[in-house]
């Protein structure tokens, strides 16, 4: 890059950084900031205070603007802020910094306590909601060899919270095998036992958000004071967990927890080690319990979960229809369940009797919509078609900006949809290793972030490949 166009190029992150953040957040805190000068991807800008530098040092700031700049500048990037006098230098990705790992590291409490917007006011005591749907019970849980561990283990937890080897109990499975059911279900075992105990069940993706709003309106504390109450914590699908502040808030909170003997369960689509984009010291501390396999349920608890979700649905089906079903259905318990439904529409709206007959015309639609196995090829052919470029294109060596784009988010679904290594991506991909792959994926993560171009793309894509979710 040369010296000349640090204004151009902070013109842009500008517009990356208004389309991410709040306008009055914007106006407050990076329009009053001045380029000065961008030489060897070092950008020099004039804030015009130390507390208007330490404030875009914080998160989630300090996240929108190194990622704009790693976008607009490169890799990189260095910042130095001119605050008059002194002078100050950011490497990125300084944020990452790590904490010592060998000792407790206490959870920042804020005595001066003002308004915690998740607390009821007028109650001393506390109350939470827990979030807890009653029939996501243990006992519409159907036990089977695919399950076995994670449910005992999860009984076990739900006896004594806090106090057993399973701390936290980190939950791993496929798409619609009974992550969430069996999450909900120590959730209401406990309340069941232990009345007393607060629970709360709370998806990552909703803790992420809680935690932006808190560190945007300035009530981090609040936040951080709401969660330190929680006995038994639940957090749902912590793939999620993909940005660098989350991560950190969540580590000091896990923390804590564990010090103050609470009971943590953790859900997550992919076993700790596999989860992209997480710190280590996170996955560290995933791995200090125990982790739990929930496996596709084979065919005696496919039967077992037809029989039981049709009887609950006041449905009868004949043993021959049960039989076909179970041999056909065989991706997840969410595909069964949503035979069941089709069934039953069918069975009131049209009057017709469940017959082997009308089980064979459903399970085709179930099964062609979207149980078949998502494959490299399904997705990078969806992606040409929206994308509308050939699949030859596609794994050429071009570097044109577009081709990449699709190849990088093609990668990306591939990794996040399939169980495709590294390796075996990049190789279809047109000969790429498996570091190429990884770039692909943080890149295509971090534009999600910051561009609301990409996210659409890949939310289009992703409602394509997964029309159900
Ligand atoms: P995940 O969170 O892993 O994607 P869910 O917990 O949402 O999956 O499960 C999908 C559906 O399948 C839910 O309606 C759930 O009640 C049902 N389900 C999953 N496993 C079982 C099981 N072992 N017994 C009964 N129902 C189950
Ligand atoms: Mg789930």
């Amino acid at each position: 890059m040369g010296e000349s166009n640090h204004i151009e190029v902070w013109k842009r992150c500008l517009q990356i950084i208004r389309n991410n953040v709040p306008e009055a957040v914007y106006q407050k805190w990076f329009e009053p900031v001045k380029p000065i000068s961008l030489k060897d991807q070092l950008l020099t800008i004039e804030v015009p205070s130390d507390a208007h530098m330490r404030r875009l040092e914080e998160m989630p700031l300090i996240d929108i603007l190194a990622k704009t700049l790693k976008r607009v500048i490169g890799n990189d990037v260095n910042l130095l802020y001119n605050i008059r006098f002194p002078k100050t230098i950011v490497n990125y990705p300084h944020q990452n910094a790590q904490v010592a790992s060998n000792r407790p590291i206490p959870f920042p409490i804020n005595e001066k306590e003002n308004i915690n917007p998740f607390v009821i006011p007028g109650i001393q005591k506390l109350t939470i909601e827990p979030n807890l749907n009653p029939k996501y019970s243990f006992e519409n849980f159907i036990e089977g060899v695919c399950n076995r561990l994670a449910r005992s283990a999860g009984e076990q937890v739900a006896q004594s919270p806090g106090n057993n080897p399973f701390n936290p109990l980190f939950i791993h499975g496929g798409s619609g095998l009974g992550k969430t059911h069996l999450s909900q279900a120590i959730g209401l075992r406990v309340k069941e036992l232990h009345p007393e105990k607060i629970v709360l069940y709370v998806s990552a993706h909703t803790f992420k958000t809680q935690f932006q709003d808190a560190a945007l309106g300035n009530k981090i504390p609040d936040f951080t004071h709401f969660y330190e109450q929680i006995d038994v914590l639940i957090i749902d699908d912590v793939q999620q967990f993909n940005s660098p502040g989350t991560q950190n808030v969540f580590f000091h909170l896990f923390n804590y927890l564990q010090q103050t003997g609470r009971q943590i369960i953790l859900t997550s689509d992919v076993a700790p080690a596999n989860i992209q984009g997480m710190e280590n010291r996170l996955v560290q501390r995933f791995r200090w319990g125990l982790s739990a396999e929930l496996l596709p349920p084979n065919y005696e608890t496919r039967v077992k979960i037809l029989k039981a979700k049709s009887a609950n649905e006041g449905i009868s089906l004949s043993d021959d229809v049960v039989d076909y079903l179970a041999t056909k259905i065989t991706g997840s318990v969410r595909e069964l369940e949503g035979t069941i439904l089709t069934l039953l529409a069918h069975s009131t709206l049209n009057r017709e009797d469940i017959t082997l007959e009308l089980a064979k015309k459903v399970t085709k639609q179930i099964v062609n919509v979207d149980s078949s196995e998502l494959s490299l090829e399904k997705i990078r052919s969806v992606v040409c078609d929206y994308f509308k470029i050939t699949p030859e294109l596609i794994v050429s060596k071009t570097r044109k900006r577009e081709i990449v784009q699709a190849r990088q988010i093609t990668m990306y679904l591939v990794r996040n949809l399939t169980k495709a290594s590294l390796a075996s991506i990049g190789s279809q991909m047109g000969g790429k290793d498996h570091a190429t792959v990884l770039h692909a994926c943080s890149t295509v993560s971090d534009l999600i972030d910051t561009d609301k171009t990409i996210r659409r793309y890949v939310s289009d894509l992703e409602h394509q490949l997964r029309p159900g979710k």
